[in-house]
């Protein structure tokens, strides 16, 4: 309540004088974007400084289209709270101009970050012949892994399509283990977290098995932040409570240790400014600062089976 109140006070002024107001001033961001104070930084996600709380918030980051942008500007800010996510990659979209290179993706990797498939060529799945739909999911996989990527366990669907059509979920199951599509704000399942701080981010989801059916593992949904933005054309202020909205939208059905909604965030590049399937970078600072202030957990999509 007092957050949306402050918000509400706020959000006029735009998020710049937000993120001025709330930021904790003993942690720097330097002209990187990475944080400055080390002894702040490993501070954030200990377990003495961990809240004790029944309810639970969760949430999982995911970026498509390895645009360039993840890189340099996304991953200082994830880094600056050890958030954890998971990067898909276009494989033939790899090294264009404004796209992430070889070198970013096995460095990302080798920093723990996930790295999954989003396809060879980015087509929707659902309009292709099933000859073609078969090699943008399987070669798409063979193309990272030939080229330095040491594990590529997700998919993440070209245009949040596919899911329905039993082939292509057929297909995505053969050769990966967790895929993700699009687009609700929430992704409903069941799953139990554990108790204590260090067991958090310790998930099972019972509804999660091997079964390959359109609410299962190979269907996870994720909310296109980019997407709504699109369709709703707010401005960063806007987003910015949108994103507080999803985020927070999972409080009415999670109790204590029993997860029943997570939203899985959808981003694609972060830059300068919002555009076109583009978040601007002071944006994504203030949607990671408030789940951090907010004491949300962020689990990989992996964790989840
Ligand atoms: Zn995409």
């Amino acid at each position: 309540m007092l957050i949306t109140v402050i918000l509400l006070f706020l959000i006029p002024i735009g998020i710049n004088s937000l993120f001025d107001n709330t930021l904790d001033k003993s942690i720097v961001l330097n002209a990187n974007g990475t944080l400055d104070n080390k002894s702040n930084q490993a501070a954030i996600n200990t377990p003495e400084n961990a809240p004790e709380r029944d309810e639970k918030k969760l949430a999982i980051i995911t970026f498509d289209d390895g645009k360039k942008g993840q890189i340099t500007n996304a991953k200082p800010i994830l880094d600056g709270y050890n958030y954890t996510a998971t990067f898909a990659i276009i494989c033939n979209n790899v090294s264009k101009s404004d796209e992430l290179n070889w070198n970013d993706i096995v460095q990302l990797e080798k920093e723990g970050y996930d790295i999954g498939s989003h396809s060879m060529n980015h087509i929707k799945l659902e309009d292709v012949p099933n000859n073609v739909s078969e090699y943008e999911i399987s070669e798409s996989k063979e193309c990272l892994l030939d080229n330095g990527v040491k594990e590529v366990r997700v998919f993440t669907y070209p245009k949040n399509g596919g899911s329905d059509d039993p082939f292509i979920l057929k297909e995505v199951s053969k050769h990966y283990d967790l895929a993700r599509t699009g687009n609700d704000p929430l992704e409903f399942l069941q799953c139990q977290i554990g108790s204590s701080y260090t067991m958090m981010n310790k998930i099972s989801c019972s509804s999660l098995g091997n079964d390959i059916n359109k609410d299962g593992r190979y269907s996870i949904i994720g909310w296109s932040h980019d997407a709504d933005r699109e369709a709703k054309g707010y401005d960063d202020s806007q987003m910015l409570q949108k994103f507080i909205q999803v985020v927070e939208s999972q409080n009415k059905y999670n109790k204590g240790n029993e997860i029943r909604s997570i939203p899985v965030l959808i981003y694609h590049d972060i830059d300068k400014e919002s555009g076109f399937y583009t978040t601007s970078i002071e944006l994504f600072k203030a949607e990671m600062k408030y789940l951090h202030d907010n004491d949300f957990i962020v689990i990989r999509l992996l964790d989840l089976i």
